[in-house]
């Protein structure tokens, strides 16, 4: 039996944070994360299920994971998501469970993921306009998304954030906006730097509105932003950068992937939907951990597997050098 040693990467970086993809499928199709048309989906025999994801969770807690995050493609385009988040619930061992989603399907799902307990969510949101909406997502489903929110506040949900892209030509006219969103209905507002892993491989650093473009902006427009101390660099907020008005309403994160890369305090592995444990959004390479599941491996094997996993991890992902090379795996298959 290998002891439970916590997982340290070569260069020091303790991983406690597990993002699960549960479906590579969407609702929706954003343009920098997956393609307009003919997506080639995963076999449904290819995703891992409900009760292979559990052992995972369990045979990797030991080690030292004890927050998730479920994710897709949309997660709430899988069946029955509440019956996974009961089971990792119940898991002794997990801390913290959240979901990130766009909302669409939300207004329905939120009463019982609360009582299956799950308590944080982040919904997606790039505009506060149904035309914009329209621009980022090539679908319907603004309203939805509102009223996902709304119902996620009402179920209990605490903290219920907004992740919104960051794109030069698109997000400017949505700052001021969302600013104003932030500090009537108390939803924190978290903008996050477009990254290279859009499907359509277009992405250009000039496509980026920069984090401190906005917080420019945001101070100038309304009032001044004040930085918030988290507990940690990688705490409840994540890489997000808080920031609350000088009055005291209203709180806006910046997550500034390409201009500002947090790499050196990263927490997380990621678990793809078709069962690919992934040490880095960017990585190149993969680890199989559905093959072990699937041949009734014994834990000590996966438990090898993540480590080994672990160990490869990169320094940082390089977007800033000509050494970069984009994944082959969009977004929506990956797992943000
Ligand atoms: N469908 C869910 C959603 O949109 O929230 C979960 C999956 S989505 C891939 C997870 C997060 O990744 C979303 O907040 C989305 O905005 C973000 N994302 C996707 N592609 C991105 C990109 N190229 N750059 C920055 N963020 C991206
Ligand atoms: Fe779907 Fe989320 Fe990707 Fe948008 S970001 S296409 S909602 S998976």
């Amino acid at each position: 039996m290998l002891p439970d040693l916590p997982l340290i990467d070569s260069f020091g970086r303790l991983h406690n944070n597990l993002r699960i993809s549960v479906t590579d499928r969407c609702n929706i199709r954003c343009f920098y994360c997956m393609p307009a048309e003919d997506v080639q989906f995963m076999e449904k025999s290819e995703l891992l299920t409900f009760e292979e994801i559990e052992r995972f969770v369990r045979v990797v807690v030991p080690l030292g994971i004890d927050k998730l995050r479920l994710t897709g493609g949309e997660p709430l385009v899988r069946r029955e998501l509440h019956t996974l988040v009961r089971k990792l619930a119940a898991i002794p061992g997990v801390k913290d469970i959240g979901l990130t989603t766009n909302g669409i399907l939300l207004a329905d799902q939120a009463e019982l993921l609360y009582q299956a307990g799950l308590r944080r969510i982040n919904v997606s949101l790039d505009a506060l306009s149904p035309e914009k909406f329209r621009k980022f997502t090539r679908r319907e489903g603004f309203e939805q998304a509102l009223a996902g929110i709304e119902a996620a506040q009402r179920a209990g949900f605490d903290p219920v954030k907004i992740n919104a892209v960051s794109v030069r030509g698109l997000t400017e006219e949505e700052l001021v906006p969302f600013g104003h969103f932030a500090r009537k209905t108390g939803v924190e507002v978290r903008f996050i730097e477009y990254m290279p892993l859009d499907a359509d491989n277009t992405w250009e650093r000039g496509k980026v509105l920069f984090a401190h473009e906005i917080i420019e902006t945001l101070s100038s427009s309304i009032m001044p932003l004040i930085p918030v101390a988290t507990e940690s660099a990688q705490g409840h907020g994540g890489p997000a950068t808080e920031f609350v008005f000088a009055d005291g309403i209203g709180r806006i994160g910046l997550i500034a992937s390409v201009s500002q890369p947090f790499c050196l305090s990263c927490n997380r592995i990621r678990l793809t939907a078709d069962g690919k444990l992934r040490n880095c959004l960017f990585s190149l390479e993969e680890t199989d951990v559905r093959g072990l599941l699937r041949e009734q491996g014994h834990d000590n094997e996966l438990v090898a597997a993540v480590r080994a996993s672990i160990l490869a991890k990169k320094e940082g992902h390089e977007i800033n050098t000509a050494r970069f090379i984009q994944p082959t795996r969009p977004m929506h298959s990956i797992g943000g």
